[in-house]
C-alpha cells in the first residue's frame, strides 16, 4: 500500500525508482540494436558498477576490522565464528544436494541438439588445496589491498581486529576509527545510489539486447532447471531460518529488496555488499555481527553459485552422454562447495569455477563455453541467492547471539537522505 513517509511517497523512493529502471530498461532493450546497447547504454551501467565497487575493498578492511574488535573476548569471537562458518557450510552444502537433485530429476541437458564443436573453453586450472589455504596469508597485506585479493583482506582485517581486541583500552580509539572509515564507505555507497535507477536501466537494456529469447531458448531448460533449484531451496533453507530468526516473511523481502535489485542487476554481490550491509542491519542485525558475517560471507559464502555448481555439473555430462555415479555426484558436492568458496564476488566468476568441478569429474570444459551463452542469466539467479544468504546468516547468529533488534540502525546513513 503506498503510503506517504515524511522523506515522500514510496513511489518516488528510491528501490521504486530502481524497480521504474528496470522495467524500461526491459522495454528499451527490446526495442534497440546490439550495438547501440553497447554504445550508448553498457558504459551507463559499467560506470554503476564502478562506483560501487570503488567503496569495497576499504569497505571490507575497515569493517572486518571493526566488527571483529567489537565482538568481545575472545571465548565470544569464537563463538560467533563457530556459528557463522556452521551457517555457511550447511547452507552451501544443501545448495549444492539441492542443485544437484533438482538437475537429476529435470536433466536439463538431455537431448541438446547443440554442437560442441569449435567451442573454446575458457578454464581455470585447479592449483592444489594446500596452496589455495597457504596463499590466504598475504605476505604484503598493502598488496593485498591493492589487488583487491578479498581472501587475504578479511584474513589480515580479522587478526588485526582480534589484536585490537585484546589489547583492550590502549587501541580503542583504533576501533572507533575502522568504525567511522566503515561508516563513511557507507554514506558514499548513498550517494552513489543517487545513480543506481540510470546505473540499472543501461545494464539491464543491454543484457536484454545481448540475452534475447533467440539466445535463451535452447538453453531454456537449463536456466529453468536453475530457477526451480533456487525456489526449492529459498523455501527447504531460507523459510525456515526467516522464521527461527522471528521476521516476517514480507518485511523481509522489503528490507532487503535494495541489496536484491543490485545483486540482480550488476550481477556481483561485491557491488551489494554495503547496501547489503546497511539493510541487515536494519532488519535488526547488530552493529559488530553485521561488519564481521556480511563482508566475509560476500566473499566466502555463495549460495547461489553453489545450487548452479550442481546444476551445471549434471547440465555438461548430460551434453556430453556422461552418466554420474554416485561417487561422482559426491565429488561434485565437495568440489561444488570448495569452488563456491573460491568465486569472487564479480559477474561470470562463477563459469570459470565451474571448471574446477568439470576437472574433477572428467568432464570436457568445452561444455563450459556452452554454459557461458546463458551465464548473465544464471549470474542474476545465483548472485541474488549469494546476497540474501549474507544477509540471513549475520541475523540468524545475531538471534544465537541474543543481539538481533537491540541496537537500533542510525538514521543519519539512511540511503534515503545521502547528501543531507
Ligand atoms: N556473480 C556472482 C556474485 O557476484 C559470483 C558468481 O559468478 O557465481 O556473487
Amino acid at each position: 500500500m503506498a503510503t506517504k513517509s515524511k522523506k515522500g511517497s514510496v513511489w518516488t523512493s528510491l528501490p521504486m525508482q530502481m524497480m521504474y529502471g528496470l522495467i524500461l530498461g526491459v522495454v528499451v532493450g527490446a526495442f534497440i540494436s546490439s550495438e547501440f546497447a553497447t554504445t550508448w547504454l553498457q558504459p551507463l551501467g559499467t560506470l554503476f558498477i564502478r562506483l560501487i565497487r570503488m567503496v569495497v575493498v576499504p569497505l571490507v578492511l575497515a569493517t572486518l576490522i571493526a566488527g571483529s574488535a567489537g565482538l568481545g573476548n575472545a571465548s565470544k569471537i569464537g563463538s560467533i565464528a563457530i556459528e557463522t562458518i556452521l551457517t555457511f557450510a550447511v547452507t552451501t552444502a544443501i545448495a549444492v544436494t539441492i542443485g544437484l537433485i533438482v538437475a537429476n530429476l529435470m536433466d536439463p541437458g538431455q537431448g541438446l541438439n547443440i554442437s560442441t564443436e569449435g567451442l573454446q573453453a575458457k578454464s581455470a586450472t585447479a592449483p592444489p588445496l594446500s596452496q589455495v589455504l597457504v596463499e590466504i596469508v598475504p605476505i604484503n597485506p598493502v598488496e593485498a589491498l591493492g589487488k583487491g585479493n578479498m581472501l587475504q583482506v578479511i584474513f589480515f582485517a580479522i587478526m588485526f581486529g582480534f589484536c585490537v581486541s585484546s589489547m583492550g583500552g590502549k587501541a580503542e580509539m583504533l576501533t572507533e576509527f575502522f568504525q567511522k572509515v566503515g561508516d563513511v564507505m557507507i554514506k558514499m555507497t548513498n550517494i552513489v545510489m543517487i545513480y543506481a535507477p540510470i546505473g540499472v536501466f543501461g545494464l539491464i537494456a543491454y543484457t536484454v539486447t545481448q540475452h534475447g529469447l533467440a539466445v535463451l531458448l535452447p538453453l531454456g531448460k537449463l536456466i529453468l532447471t536453475a530457477f526451480v533449484a533456487t525456489v526449492l531451496f529459498v523455501c527447504i533453507t531460507y523459510l525456515p531460518i526467516i522464521k527461527i530468526i522471528g521476521l516476517n516473511v514480507l518485511t523481509y523481502l522489503k528490507g532487503i529488496f535494495e541489496p536484491w535489485l543490485i545483486a540482480f542487476t550488476t550481477c556481483s554481490s561485491a557491488a551489494a555488499l554495503a547496501v547489503n550491509l546497511e539493510a541487515s542491519r536494519k532488519l535488526g542485525a547488530s552493529k559488530a555481527i553485521a561488519s564481521f558475517v556480511i563482508p566475509l560471507g560476500n566473499t566466502i559464502n555463495m549460495n547461489g553459485t553453489s545450487i548452479y555448481m550442481g546444476v551445471t555439473a549434471v547440465f555438461a555430462a548430460e551434453v556430453f552422454g556422461m552418466d554420474l555415479t554416485l561417487t561422482q555426484q559426491f565429488e561434485i558436492v565437495l568440489m561444488g562447495v570448495l569452488a563456491a568458496v573460491g568465486t569472487a564476488g564479480v559477474p561470470g566468476a562463477g563459469l570459470i569455477m565451474t571448471t574446477l568441478v568439470f576437472t574433477e569429474i572428467g568432464i570436457p570444459l568445452e561444455a563450459v563455453a556452452l554454459i557461458a551463452g546463458v551465464d548473465r542469466i544464471l549470474d542474476m539467479i545465483r548472485t541474488s541467492v549469494n546476497v540474501l544468504g549474507d544477509s540471513l546468516t549475520a541475523l540468524l547468529v545475531s538471534k544465537f547471539e541474543g543481539t538481533l533488534g537491540k541496537e537500533p540502525f542510525e538514521t543519519e546513513l539512511e540511503v534515503q537522505d545521502p547528501i543531507g
